[in-house]
């Protein structure tokens, strides 16, 4: 695997074209147990991106995802706003300055962006969140590290779509979910949703 600027630059477009085609989704998995602007936030957070970083192919891939997260935390409202952008500057802070990124690096960076919401959010895995999506997919990643990027990657997408689809069985102890507390159950999460469609993006990307 080598990703250079452009590359990253391309992934990320595909990326925000994958939430825009899900905006409606995330918005209505958001009015079961949220206020209903998930999609509208996440799609929104990413135009502005996509304007963004679309003349940035000069640029550093650290530089290009710190701008991202930067650009997502300044535009959306919403709490995935700056969980999101965190875990985007962090990924950038942990490939400062490179112009290439290769397979370990993207262990890297995933694992920061991981850390990062964590940080941010103070969510731990079974409450409900983003981070029930993102941490199984970012362990499936490095347990499967040796064995090359395609077997490793399908795996953490197959793990994030578990842990997105695990969602429904739990009760929500973050952001405003939680104050359904019970009432959540059933309920797949939006936050998790959209972490799953944008891993399978990349995923995607990078395989092809
Ligand atoms: P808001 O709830 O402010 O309207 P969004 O609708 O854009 O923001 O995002 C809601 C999603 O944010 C939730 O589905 C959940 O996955 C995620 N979320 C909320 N609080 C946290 C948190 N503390 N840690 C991780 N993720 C969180
Ligand atoms: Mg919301
Ligand atoms: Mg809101």
């Amino acid at each position: 695997m080598a990703v250079d600027s452009a590359k990253l630059i391309d992934i990320i477009k595909v990326i925000a074209d994958k939430i825009t085609e899900n905006r409606e989704y995330l918005t209505q998995l958001d009015s079961a147990i949220g206020d209903a602007d998930h999609g509208i936030n996440m799609s929104k957070g990413f135009r502005a991106v996509v304007e963004k970083i679309s003349d940035m192919g000069e640029k550093d891939c650290g530089t290009i995802l710190k701008t991202v997260g930067m650009t997502l935390v300044s535009t959306v409202g919403g709490a995935s706003g700056p969980l999101y952008g965190t875990a985007f500057m962090r990924a950038g802070q942990a490939v400062a300055g490179k112009n290439e990124l290769d397979f370990n690096d993207l262990v890297s960076l995933m694992e920061a962006a991981l850390e990062g919401i964590k940080y941010r959010g103070k969510a731990e895995r079974g409450e409900k969140t983003i981070v029930d999506a993102l941490e199984p997919a970012v362990e499936a990643l490095k347990l499967r590290r040796e064995e090359g990027l395609e077997t490793a990657l399908r795996d953490a997408v197959e793990e994030a779509k578990k842990g997105m689809e695990y969602t429904k069985d739990i009760i929500a102890r973050k952001g405003r979910a939680s104050y359904l507390g019970e009432r959540s159950l059933g309920h797949q999460d939006p936050g998790a949703t959209s972490c799953y469609i944008m891993l399978e993006a990349m995923a995607a990307r990078l395989l092809d």
